[in-house]
């Protein structure tokens, strides 16, 4: 705690945990009192021991206007609480707390669920690292009351990982979680596994209301390269046709556009096309395509699948004319992977119908060097941004894109 500590010397600041039920949430007050709260987010809520995700985000609040030179030591405060309490998260193999991560989904927040961490491929852009810990079944089960207390009778919780077919617990934990009650859910999955006969039906069965798959490349080299693996490829569409063979559920293809595919995605929805014609359970359009981008784990642990977004666009374009030709549906650009919208010819189409939360979004200025970063944390935007229409529904680019590719490409 060494750098905080200094940090809180050289400005006069004190931190302290604010005690009670809720996220983990720390106070920082100066000589006028308290003055900003750091709420942890995704999933670290619970304490240090609970730690899913690779990385901590805490949230800033402030309450009361800040200038710049408090909003830079916040944002070197925030950094250097989460290295702490990362250096605190269990060791691989170790049993670990399941939490309830909330995100911003493109219809509201989506309660998620990870159930393992483990999983049959590496995509070297994975924000969950696959071997730290072991999720304990007590956990998720204690998580689940909690959850079953939180969703609607119409809610749909969802189920990810890791990869969650891996798991041969999912289809318990499943029949458990509809014994509290919660009876839909969606998967998050790369549908390896669901080649095999009859396993659609058994989790259709079990409530998943919507499989959202990932499958980032038409091309099996490039597939292969993206998800660090060998030979899953004709899996991956085996269980891809079988979902769209059957109905009484959703299917999103979810598209993560990267260094490898982003040159193709115009052929890649022209496959996915072809796939669903060639299977008669869905009706035209029933398949969606949501396209998103590298987080900012992803980014930090792997750049090199980093695409500028300003020479992506045009590819992104076409994609998306592709889809409308084609009858896929495209999800809107909405969402906390979200590609912003400005990238897009017809923006409105694609643009969210409610205002997103702001507060982990920073606007930036930009001179000849680049956008200023120095201290920024979370979400980035530049200060044009304000001018856009779509601004209030815009979660704008993770700051470790900004660090690699600049702003240029956002353009209100
Ligand atoms: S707010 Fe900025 S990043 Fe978002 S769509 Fe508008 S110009 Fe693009």
């Amino acid at each position: 705690m060494t750098p905080v500590r200094d940090l809180l010397v050289r400005k006069g600041w004190t931190l302290s945990r604010r005690p009670g039920p809720g996220p983990m949430t720390f106070v920082v007050s100066d000589k006028s009192g308290v003055f900003c709260e750091l709420i942890l987010e995704a999933g670290e809520a619970a304490g240090a021991s609970a730690s899913v995700m690779p990385a901590f985000r805490l949230r800033l609040r402030s309450l009361r206007k800040l200038d710049q030179a408090s909003r830079a030591g916040l944002a070197e405060l925030s950094s250097g609480l989460c290295q702490f309490l990362d250096s605190r998260r269990p060791k691989a193999g170790k049993e670990i707390l399941a939490r309830t991560e909330a995100h911003e989904g493109y219809q509201g927040f989506d309660l998620l669920l990870r159930t393992t961490l483990a999983c049959n491929q590496r995509c070297a852009f994975c924000c969950v690292p696959p071997s730290r810990g072991r999720i304990t079944r007590e956990s998720l089960e204690a998580e689940l009351d909690v959850l079953a207390r939180r969703l609607g009778p119409k809610d749909a919780l969802t189920v990810s990982g890791g990869e969650p077919l891996v798991d041969p617990r999912l289809p318990e934990l499943l029949a458990s979680a509809r014994a509290r009650g919660i009876r839909r859910f969606v998967l998050q999955t790369n549908a390896v596994g669901l080649d095999k006969p009859g396993a659609v039906e058994r989790l259709v069965r079990l409530g998943v209301k919507h499989f959202f798959v990932s499958f980032h490349s038409h091309q099996p080299k490039v597939y292969d390269r993206i998800t660090g693996s060998r030979g899953l490829f004709p899996k991956a569409v085996k269980a891809l046709k079988r979902l769209l063979s059957g109905s009484g559920y959703g299917v999103t293809c979810n598209v993560v556009v990267n260094a490898w595919n982003h040159r193709a995605l115009a052929d890649h929805m022209r496959f996915l096309s072809r796939l669903a014609r060639s299977c008669k359970g869905r009706a035209k359009g029933s398949l969606e395509v949501y396209f998103s981008m590298i987080n900012g784990v992803g980014l930090a642990k792997a750049p090199e699948t980093g695409v500028d977004l300003a020479r992506a666009a045009p590819f992104i374009q076409e994609a998306v004319a592709v889809c409308e030709d084609e009858g896929l549906k495209v999800q809107p650009f909405a969402a906390e992977a979200a590609l912003p919208l400005c990238l897009l010819e017809r923006p409105s189409r694609y643009a969210a119908h409610r205002a997103l939360g702001q507060d982990r979004v920073s606007y930036v200025e930009e001179d000849p060097s680049g956008p200023r970063l120095s201290g920024v944390i979370g979400r980035v935007k530049r200060l044009s941004c304000r001018e856009c229409c779509f601004d209030s529904r815009c979660l704008g680019v993770p700051v470790e894109y900004a660090r690699l590719f600049g702003l240029s490409g956002l353009e209100p």
